[in-house]
């Protein structure tokens, strides 16, 4: 294949590698923390009553008001805190560029979201890993030296654990002229969101996605939350590259997902009800299980260890994340399904352990 074509660099990007997507249903799939259950049916039921004809056939509305709006209302902030994109890979992809394009290193912690590494690279961003304790906890008083910001997820991915707002907003204050970001994707699963903080921190920015506690991954629907100037910043550089992002479909079904209160909670805790029991379950039968407030767990199993444990399961039809890197290779990720689907992955690790004596 030619290259010759290729801008100079793009050859030098190495992309992120999302989890697979198997096209075969049979799988049980634990291994990109999507939701097990159906969205809120008031979202869901648009798809099929509501007639899309006219508001495909226009541009949507290029500033997602309806939806914001519906954001804005249940998150306790105005419209003007709010910013949508497409996934919050994108609203991440903007944040990155409009923020932490600066002489100095973006710090996150060595073990976290993959994605934050490829953004850097992508918009010459430069970054200094910070080493999680051994625990995996996040080290507060190493994020003070001169930086262009800081990122981390609350719950951290993929190790699951949460830090409190008290240590976030430590975080805040060790770097008042930066941003910080808050990607909290899972913090419906059990943590209290930094949303609280935002009118007290200039220089605030959570981040939220309908993927996982919404149940929606497939509508790829994200949004940022921070004071006015922040959002203003997301505004300059999204209309730079697409005043469109979000389809008129994704705002309609989206509005109704956010508006659907009773239903998100009631998903919540079905999801939280499963981790814990399936925590309780997998240190029963000897594997090491990082406290996780998230909609997976960070394992680490007996003998045969992770990488043979991840074959096995694969070859009973059971997906879960095995990352083959620094320290978390003798661990798996595996997300929270069904009862009846960790029901399975439970019968079949104990099938596995007995196959090994
Ligand atoms: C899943 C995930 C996202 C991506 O969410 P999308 O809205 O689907 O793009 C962002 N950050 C973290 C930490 C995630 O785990």
């Amino acid at each position: 294949m030619s290259k010759i074509f290729w801008s100079p660099g793009l050859e030098q990007l190495e992309p992120y590698t999302p989890g697979e997507q198997p096209e075969s249903k049979t799988l049980i799939k634990l291994n990109t923390n999507e939701n097990p259950y159906p969205a809120s049916p008031q979202a869901l039921g648009l798809l099929k009553q509501y007639d899309f004809s006219d508001a495909l056939r226009r541009y949507p509305d290029p500033e997602s008001r309806e939806l914001r709006r519906a954001i804005a209302d249940k998150h306790k902030l105005t419209p003007e805190q709010v910013f949508v994109g497409n996934g919050s890979d994108e609203v991440l992809a903007l944040s990155f560029y409009s923020f932490f394009r600066r002489r100095e290193p973006l710090l996150f912690p060595d073990i976290t979201y993959s994605f934050y590494p490829v953004y850097c690279q992508l918009f010459d961003i430069e970054s200094r890993k910070i080493p999680l304790a051994r625990d995996f906890s996040v080290q507060l008083q190493d994020y003070s030296a001169p930086a262009a910001g800081v990122i981390i997820p609350n719950p951290n991915a993929p190790t699951g654990r949460y830090l409190p707002l008290d240590e976030i907003e430590a975080l805040l204050e060790c770097q008042p002229q930066r941003v910080v970001i808050v990607d909290e994707a899972y913090i419906d699963f059990g943590g209290d969101s930094a949303i609280t903080l935002i009118n007290r921190y200039p220089n605030l920015l959570v981040i939220h996605t309908l993927s996982k506690s919404y149940a929606l991954a497939g509508l790829r629907l994200g949004f940022a939350m921070g004071q006015k100037h922040l959002i203003q910043g997301l505004l300059r550089a999204k209309n730079s590259f697409n005043s469109y992002p979000i389809d008129a479909v994704a705002q309609r079904v989206a509005t109704a997902a956010i508006r659907d209160t009773a239903w998100h909670a009631d998903n919540c805790g079905k999801v939280i009800a499963t981790r814990k029991r399936c925590e309780q379950t997998l240190a029963e039968i000897g594997f090491e299980v990082v406290p996780s407030q998230a909609n997976f767990l960070l394992v680490k199993p007996p003998q045969p260890g992770a990488e043979a444990f991840n074959q096995a399961l694969r070859k009973r039809d059971i997906l879960v994340r095995y990352f083959n890197q620094p320290r978390i290779s003798e661990y798996l990720r595996i997300s929270i399904g069904t009862d009846a689907e960790m029901d399975q992955l439970i019968r079949n690790c104990k099938e596995i352990l007995a196959s090994q004596s």
